[in-house]
């Protein structure tokens, strides 16, 4: 094996979020298997981050290694246009299986951020199909996050979410505040009256209202009261504004619920999935919508949906996510939701403790998500170095130390994880 030529890596290459002339360090992994990372120098981390909420099953998984196998043998790719295949039937079969049942109608693609855009230009296609041109701007919520491209973009959260840099380019939507109501906070109605009070003085020019269920991911790792979600779908039927679920990162039992959309029992009229869609395998997304609004997208002008990514549908990408969806839901060794339980358990058991550190301003968990948010940001590097040091592998952000660990972990594997996260921040 040729060694890892970590100089090139830094003089050439960029990664997510970085500097080319001054990067953050970078660990050389040579394998990955269950829930452990094996890096260049032998040493061997518990993952804690799923690769970005993805790798529900762990890495190197004997049942989705099979399914690609097979497919391999097969058909790597085929273009989607004019042509189809099982993976991409059976993959459609089992998404509108499990997903909310009005929705129907499943538009396949490459990645999170792109189901975003055709989400957007469901939307914006919708409107226009039923004469209402005027509806193309989005609701959003502030510290939402939705992906990295232009569309994605203008309904990130305003302050974190690039929109300085960018603004020349940038449509401009509406923000409504995050909802302050958090997860298990008694309701009131207060907590809708913004987002109430900007629907009803621009319904007229709004397409939809897109936002991420229950979780907010990467715009601070916030939990907030299902009541709010049912008041936005009741809202959004009120002033005819359709609803955006964006469940790439809640999606496939991450929440404890299979969607985070179930905490409120509504169906939004579009869902984006991605992220553990693969069980972490490949990059797949999809774009699920109602009968409704598919069938006004092709009664309108110009007839079809106007999207058509190449690698549309990749036949490898469908199978491996079909295995991943079947593993999820098979019981042989109990079921999803027991294991989430189980994680969720313990992780308030094992992070409670961190609530008492100087450094910390809250500890919040849901699901088989588990945050420790602090009073300041952190030095990323320096406790990724520490995490390391301890054989974990989870990345901080600004002031947020989370975990969503694969399900398959067990219980000695989990307490490296929380005890090394106790540790550096009663150390920071
Ligand atoms: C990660 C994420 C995206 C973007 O997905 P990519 O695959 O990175 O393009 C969009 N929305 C949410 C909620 C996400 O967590």
């Amino acid at each position: 094996m040729n060694a890892i030529d970590l100089e090139f890596d830094r003089e050439h290459i960029w990664h997510p979020y970085t500097s080319i002339s001054a990067p953050l360090p970078v660990y050389p992994v040579v394998s990955a298997s269950g829930v452990r990372i094996k890096l260049a120098n032998g040493q061997e981390l518990i993952d804690g981050m799923a690769s970005w909420w993805a790798v529900i099953h762990g890495y190197n998984h004997p049942v989705l290694n099979g399914a690609i196998n097979t497919q391999l043998k097969k058909m790597s790719h085929v273009m989607f246009g004019g042509l189809t295949h099982e993976p991409a039937i059976e993959l459609a079969r089992l998404l509108i299986q499990i997903t909310p049942g009005p929705l129907q109608k499943v538009f396949f693609s490459d990645s999170g951020s792109v189901s975003v855009e055709v989400a957007l230009k469901m939307a914006l296609q919708y409107w226009q199909a039923r004469g209402k041109t005027q509806k193309a701007k989005f609701l959003s919520l502030a510290r939402g996050y939705h992906g990295d491209t232009f569309g994605a973009m203008s309904v990130c959260d305003p302050i974190t979410g690039m929109h300085k840099l960018f603004a020349r380019f940038l449509p401009q939507n509406f923000f409504a505040p995050s909802p302050e109501c958090g997860f298990t906070q008694p309701w009131d109605d207060k907590y809708i009256t913004p987002l109430r009070e900007i629907l009803e003085k621009h319904h007229q020019e709004i397409a939809a209202v897109i936002l991420e269920p229950i979780v907010q991911g990467a715009g601070g790792m916030w939990f907030y009261a299902p009541e709010f979600l049912r008041q936005v779908r009741q809202l959004c039927d009120y002033y005819q504004v359709l609803l955006i679920a964006d469940e790439i990162a809640t999606g496939f039992g991450r929440t404890g619920k299979l969607f985070a959309c179930e905490y409120a029992s509504i169906c939004p009229d579009i869902m984006c999935l991605g992220k553990a869609l693969t069980g972490g395998y490949m990059t797949l997304a999809a774009t699920l919508c109602t009968n409704e609004v598919a069938e006004t997208i092709s009664a309108g002008a110009p007839g079809v949906f106007m999207h058509g990514p190449t690698f549309m549908a990749n036949p490898l990408a469908c199978s491996v996510a079909r295995a991943s969806i079947n593993l999820l839901l098979d019981n042989k060794n109990g079921t999803w939701q027991d294991k989430i339980k189980n994680i969720e358990k313990q992780l308030t058991t094992e992070l409670a403790p961190c609530q008492n550190l100087p450094a910390v301003r809250d500890v919040r968990v849901l699901g088989g998500i588990g945050v420790v948010e602090l009073k300041n940001n952190v030095d990323v590097a320096f406790l990724q170095k520490e995490f390391v040091r301890l054989g974990v592998w989870i990345r901080p952000f600004l002031n947020l130390v989370y975990i969503m660990p694969p399900y398959i972990i067990c219980p000695d594997e989990f307490n490296k994880l929380t005890s090394a996260i106790y540790s550096v921040i009663a150390n920071v």
